[in-house]
């Protein structure tokens, strides 16, 4: 079984075609939320978004760009972005967004594995240190591989003999499309982080995604991948659409 692991799109259409054009054979595919928000092609993602036909789980992006909630938790950038792209949003995509589920998200056919835009216990959770983490995979009644998003660092965290520690992605190059495989020990719990396709913020600007394969009973597997993209082309509908310069710089920096 190969499930692929989307996150974080927030309307960057030229990372996320760069990749879909990526990406590796796979069964299933998740995406943890946050479609829209600070990039400047929102109806142009959701609408690939939706032709995917993925399962997925909201974003607090999803929810505030669609006017479900209001902005008090964003800053002054973030709600900017978002006031922008509620009103350019097609009202197909904003209806759509509106009825996106709440995690945690479980599917049948992927036993033992959970899918959440924030934390399990809190959507809106930003899991970035070890204590929130192993917190989390403390809780009782949740699979043993948690995937999430929300914070835009790729990696995770790994929690066994009541021990845990940072899972932290390690690439030959800063150029191209590269990969790091990690085995996933069966006696351990896992929260996963495929990273960031359309906003990363480890520093490394190439889109983000991650695959997970399972065969039988061989020890399941997870493949961090990160992929180049036309980010000047980005940058600029960001500038022409009159959205904060801000939102064009970071995506270059990876921050
Ligand atoms: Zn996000």
């Amino acid at each position: 079984m190969r499930l692929l692991v989307l996150s974080d799109i927030h309307a960057n259409l030229e990372a996320m075609e760069a990749c879909l054009a990526a990406l590796p054979a796979h069964d299933v595919l998740v995406n943890l939320g946050d479609v829209v928000g600070y990039n400047a092609s929102p109806n142009e993602v959701c609408e690939r978004v939706r032709a995917m036909g993925s399962s997925i789980v909201r974003g607090n992006h999803d929810r505030a760009c669609s006017g479900l909630t209001d902005m008090a938790e964003f800053n002054l950038i973030a709600a900017m972005s978002a006031q922008w792209t509620q009103t350019v949003l097609a009202p197909e995509n904003l209806a759509w967004l509106r009825a996106l589920p709440r995690g945690p998200l479980r599917s049948g056919e992927l036993a033992g594995i959970e899918f959440v835009h924030g934390s399990p216990r809190d959507e809106d959770e930003y899991l970035l240190g070890a204590s929130a983490a192993a917190a989390n995979l403390r809780m009782p009644g949740h699979a043993d591989t948690i995937f999430f998003g929300h914070t835009h660092l790729q990696g995770g965290f790994a929690y066994g003999d009541g021990r845990i520690r940072p899972i932290t992605p390690v690439f030959p190059t800063d150029e191209g499309i590269v990969e790091f495989t990690l085995p996933l020990a069966q006696r351990e719990r896992y929260l996963i982080n495929p990273g960031s396709i359309g906003q990363p913020r480890d520093g490394d600007w190439r889109a983000a995604f991650a695959l997970y394969e399972r065969e039988g009973d061989a020890p399941a597997q997870v493949t961090f991948y990160r992929v180049p993209y036309d980010v000047a082309e980005t940058q600029r509908r960001i500038t022409s659409a009159g959205l904060p310069e801000r939102l064009a710089t970071r995506l270059k920096l990876g921050r």
